[in-house]
């Protein structure tokens, strides 16, 4: 149904992604600030756009994989933007995987049903945008195992299934605009916290006495397992193959994690919901950005946040 895919932003994760676009048959066209990342992609044959309006004059479907609310905004609406073409668009859907904030996905979402399609395509009148922003992280996004949580209109979600399918697992349809952005920022905090949980309690742990490995191997088998203990273990050496053990490198920055903590706090008092813990999380993964470790993975929490010891 989509020939032609547009991919904007190709960074860690979205150049992974895209790859894997080329990979299922998809005629790819890409666009990226950065220069040299867009040569990589001509490099292999893959056509290059200068601005987010030439891919969208040339796609059926664009995606995104921004870093942030701004930069989506600005690839969308901004001078040469996916929308600026009047008020008729080419590509007929649009799906934003960064991790952003629900407002900012609804608000896209009405002003792209706002728009007439250029042409008849795939049988719908108006053009559809579609939140899915991903879990999984670089590691997924390479072997092609994300997980998509999406939201806006469920025709849309349906045709979308096998670009999705594309580039990950798991893809789950979570209703309406904004509702995978409310759900990526939901997941995030519950994984920060639950970091900050088996963090503090393997610090303390250690204090009274308990080796991290022992008391990891009690969480594990007791009512404390989580994927924070049993999968990503924060204390170095506990577990192989995790960022803790390759000193916090790789993974998922701690900017990052800071940056979701802040959209779920500002969703959180749109709502006038009750946080305590968003805001406590927000706070001490802000602390460990301004203590400089803002590229090392979240879970050195444990060590510059909890354990004492520094660098
Ligand atoms: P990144 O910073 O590596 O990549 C972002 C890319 O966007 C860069 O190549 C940058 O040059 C490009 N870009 C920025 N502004 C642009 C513009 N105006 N026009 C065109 N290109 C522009 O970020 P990432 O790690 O790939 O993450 C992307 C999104 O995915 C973020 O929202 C992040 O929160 C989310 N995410 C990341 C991970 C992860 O593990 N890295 C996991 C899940 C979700």
């Amino acid at each position: 149904q989509f020939q032609t895919v547009g991919f904007i932003g190709l960074g860690n994760m979205g150049s992974r992604m895209a790859n894997n676009l080329v990979k299922a048959g998809y005629n790819l066209l890409v666009h990226d600030v950065n220069h040299d990342v867009m040569k990589k992609f001509s490099d292999k044959g893959i056509l290059t756009k200068n601005s987010p309006l030439e891919v969208a004059e040339a796609s059926d479907a664009v995606i995104t994989m921004l870093p942030s609310s701004a930069h989506v905004m600005d690839v969308y609406t901004g001078p040469k933007g996916l929308l600026n073409s009047g008020n008729q668009l080419r590509p007929w859907l649009f799906i934003d995987s960064s991790t952003i904030d629900p407002q900012t996905s609804r608000k896209l979402s009405a002003t792209i049903s706002n728009y007439n399609l250029k042409g008849e395509r795939g049988g719908c009148g108006t053009p559809a945008m579609l939140d899915a922003p991903v879990s999984g992280g670089v590691l997924s996004a390479e072997t092609g195992s994300l997980t998509f949580m999406v939201g806006g209109p469920e025709e849309a979600y349906r045709s979308a299934t096998p670009l999705f399918l594309s580039m990950g697992k798991n893809i789950i349809y979570c209703g309406g605009p904004g509702n995978g952005s409310s759900a990526k920022i939901c997941n995030n905090l519950a994984m920060a916290v639950s970091m900050l949980g088996v963090s503090e309690a393997l610090a303390l742990g250690q204090s009274l006495g308990v080796a991290a490995t022992t008391l990891t191997k009690i969480f594990n088998s007791s009512s404390a397992r989580c994927w924070s203990s049993d999968t990503y273990n924060p204390v170095p050496g506990v577990m192989d193959a995790v960022p803790a053990s390759r000193n916090y490198d790789g993974g998922f920055a701690t900017k990052l994690m800071a940056k979701d903590l802040k959209l779920a706090a500002e969703s959180a008092k749109e709502v006038e919901a009750k946080t305590p813990m968003t805001f406590l999380a927000e706070e001490i993964f802000r602390e460990v950005c301004s203590e400089g470790h803002g590229t090392k993975d979240f879970s050195c929490v444990f060590r510059h946040y909890f354990s004492g010891k520094d660098e």
